[in-house]
């Protein structure tokens, strides 16, 4: 699964190892028994993830191949309990489209203190936002040319670019910790940017591994109106 995210990014599933009937196998080794059938199966994942009981979900792997604005970067790589490798502005050049520009402009929000809003505006200001945004982006990528040109080190000419240059890594997280990044950041006090990645890696989560995304879904809702 490829999905698009903002104007340039994606998300993609590059791997996997387990499933829900892993979950359900590696749970019950404690036993000695293994798969009972899908209504005591659905029922064992239900009490597990209901009472925290949440090691056998470290059993299923996935590993995404993530392209994101830096800032979004920055904040995904809090995560942990999680393994990431980067490309490196230290031996490519970033290209020099690869820039993030928000559609429409946000807002502080009065009632969440850490969330922004959509600015109700004319289109015209919201495209007029995005250039402002553009013109900046442009003139820092051109001091950055410039410095490449003069023959300064790529890891140090870098260092006039902004947070909106796109960057791209690979994330591999168990279950577990893949279902607490996205109680974090599908939730309104992420930023919007973050939540639309969170939400994405949320239906590959869900595609992969249903029963147990089913029983997530319902402890966990986010913003809801998500159809497996
Ligand atoms: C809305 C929002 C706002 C945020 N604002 C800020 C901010 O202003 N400044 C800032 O610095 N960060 C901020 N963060 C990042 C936040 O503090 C976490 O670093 C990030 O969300 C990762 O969460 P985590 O530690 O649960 O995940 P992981 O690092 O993946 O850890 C998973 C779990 O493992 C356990 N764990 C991991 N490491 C330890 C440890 N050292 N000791 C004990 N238990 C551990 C915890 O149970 C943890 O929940 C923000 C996050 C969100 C969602």
């Amino acid at each position: 699964m490829n999905l698009p995210v903002l104007d340039r990014g994606f998300i993609r599933l590059a791997d996997f190892m387990g499933g829900d009937l892993t979950v359900v196998q590696t749970a019950r080794v404690s036993f000695g028994q293994g798969a009972k059938g899908e209504e005591q199966d659905r029922k064992l994942i239900r009490y597990l993830l209901a009472h925290g009981h949440e090691t056998p979900f470290e059993q299923s792997v996935f590993q995404f191949h993530v392209k994101c604005p830096i800032f979004v970067a920055r904040q995904w790589f809090r995560h942990r309990w999680s393994s990431f490798n980067e490309i490196s502005g230290r031996y490519t050049v970033f290209p020099e489209d690869e820039y993030y520009i928000p559609d429409r402009k946000r807002v502080k929000e009065e009632k969440n203190k850490q969330g922004s809003a959509l600015a109700d505006l004319p289109e015209e200001e919201h495209r007029a936002f995005g250039e402002r945004i553009r013109d900046a982006t442009e003139r820092a990528i051109a001091a950055y040319r410039a410095l490449l040109d003069e023959g300064t080190a790529k890891e140090l000419a870098r260092i006039v670019l902004p947070l909106n240059m796109y960057t791209q890594f690979y994330w591999s997280v168990n279950a577990r910790a893949l279902m607490n990044f996205l109680r974090l950041r599908c939730d309104e006090h992420a930023q919007h940017e973050i939540r639309l990645y969170a939400e994405a890696a949320r239906a590959i989560f869900c595609e992969k591994m249903p029963w147990t995304a089913e029983v997530f879904d319902s402890l966990w809702p986010g913003n809801g109106d998500r159809h497996h």
